[in-house]
């Protein structure tokens, strides 16, 4: 199905189109028929009906390109993915987690190891996630300093909203070329200078996370220091909790002095409103309070969780303990970069906790899965000040999806302002289609990836 009117590369411009957002002050907006203006600046000045808008746009000379049926949403937010990882997507079904990373992982992320490698597959990387709809990407390099800082110039000249950082592990690590005596000054040190280089850079659209991988490949001196890191330079932290059972065996192992896997990481400060850790699928009470107790973010990746076979996330339990929880691709733990199948597995997964376990608190609705995609992972990264919906003053992340091709019957003209919000956010979700986000922008920037016919 192709679409021949041409869309807009830079700000300042209008479109037409159905607009679909989660309210920062809380519920949604949805113009069936509506407009978002967005500036020279790259920030959003105008949303609402096309009927009371596109008079008032003619009057400063601006006319909307009209994108109808398409529906513009605010860009995903994801809040978990491996970079390197991407060539294996789809590579492993079932495999326990540890024995995944030894066979498909780590040979992958070692030759990850220079510049050159990052030139060749990061602008690739981001394409991929910007064709899926992302728009913003909290990433885990490799262990090379080299290969992070070549990711990071490729995010740079891409355009996508990247917070990324180089692994660090002083313990069971892939690279051989690391002298174990000096691993751990090395990796803080060299997490320092990427810090200085790229956190805040281009306005704060590229961000830095110290990234010690998890508690198993990291002594507790190196999560401690690189928490110290993060807190002193103001760069995010992340890592990977409470996974898979045999991992958490593993590090209940390495850590007897701990109470559990969360206060691994709460004994060395890394806990708190600048950290997202990812999966956090078997918390004890007490690992849950603690979270929330923090204010400690959580990155929810339902597809990874399922494709190897880790569990399945009580995120109904969480929600309602006040844990503020994203959605996470984890490519390549997560076999599809587009936050669209994780919805749609998390619905499945939530819907199978309510069938075997019983949980009878209520599920998420398909415009709550919108707004976990979107509004709540800038709300975990602390940026939702400026990105996460479609609302004036806030910088221009949007994508643009051809509903069309989600409908049940194509052969009928599709006619989305029929089609009542949750029931169009429902199809984006459970009939998701690998080409249906056609446009992507980040401040009003296109971003390449989006199939452009
Ligand atoms: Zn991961």
């Amino acid at each position: 199905m192709s679409f021949p009117v041409r869309l807009p590369d830079r700000p300042p411009f209008a479109i037409r189109a159905r607009i679909l957002t989660p309210l920062a002050a809380g519920g949604f907006a949805d113009y069936p028929d509506g407009v978002i203006a967005v500036g020279a600046d790259g920030q959003i000045d105008a949303v609402g009906d096309a009927a009371a808008w596109v008079p008032r746009l003619a009057a400063v000379s601006l006319e909307p390109i009209d994108l109808r049926p398409f529906v513009v949403l605010p860009g995903m937010v994801d809040l978990h993915a491996h970079l390197p990882q991407l060539p294996n997507a789809g590579l492993g079904a079932g495999l326990d987690l540890l024995t995944w990373l030894d066979r498909y992982i780590f040979p992958l992320e070692r030759q990850f190891d220079d510049a050159e490698d990052a030139a060749r597959l990061a602008p690739a990387a981001f394409r991929t996630f910007a064709a899926a709809g992302t728009t913003t990407l909290l990433a885990y390099g490799a262990v090379y300093k080299a290969s992070m800082d070549g990711a990071f110039r490729a995010a740079e000249e891409h355009g996508i909203r990247a917070i990324l950082g180089k692994v660090m592990m002083d313990r069971g690590t892939y690279d051989k070329t690391i002298d174990p005596a000096t691993i751990l000054d090395r990796s803080l040190r060299e997490s320092e200078e990427l810090i200085a280089a790229w956190h805040g850079a281009d306005g704060g659209r590229l961000g830095y996370a110290v990234t010690p991988r998890f508690a198993i490949s990291c002594t507790a001196e190196m999560l401690r220091e690189s928490a110290a890191l993060a807190a002193r330079t103001g760069a995010w932290w992340q890592t990977h909790v409470s996974e898979d059972p045999g991992e958490i065996r593993e590090v209940a192992r390495l850590f007897p002095d701990a109470m559990d896997y969360v206060d691994v990481y709460d004994r060395a400060g890394g806990l708190g409103a600048r950290t997202i850790l990812a999966h956090a699928i078997h918390l004890s009470d007490r690992e849950l309070g603690r979270l929330v107790e923090t204010d400690t973010r959580v990155a929810h990746c339902p597809s990874s969780n399922l494709f190897l076979a880790s569990g399945i996330m009580p995120l109904a339990r969480y929600r309602e303990a006040g844990l503020r929880v994203g959605l996470g691709s984890d490519v390549a733990g997560g076999p599809d970069p587009s936050l669209f199948v994780v919805m749609q597995v998390g619905a499945y997964a939530q819907a199978a906790l309510r069938t075997v376990v019983g949980e009878t608190r209520a599920s998420l609705a398909p415009l709550d899965w919108l707004r976990a995609g979107t509004l709540d992972g800038a709300t975990a990264l602390g940026i939702d000040d400026r990105i996460g919906s479609l609302e004036a003053g806030k910088e221009a992340d949007l994508i643009a999806v051809d509903p069309r091709l989600t409908a049940a019957r194509r052969d009928l003209p599709y006619d989305s302002e029929r089609v009542a919000p949750d029931e169009v956010m429902s199809r984006l979700i459970f009939r998701a289609h690998p080409d249906m986000v056609r446009g992507a922008w980040v401040r009003g920037r296109r971003l390449e990836g989006p199939p452009s016919d």
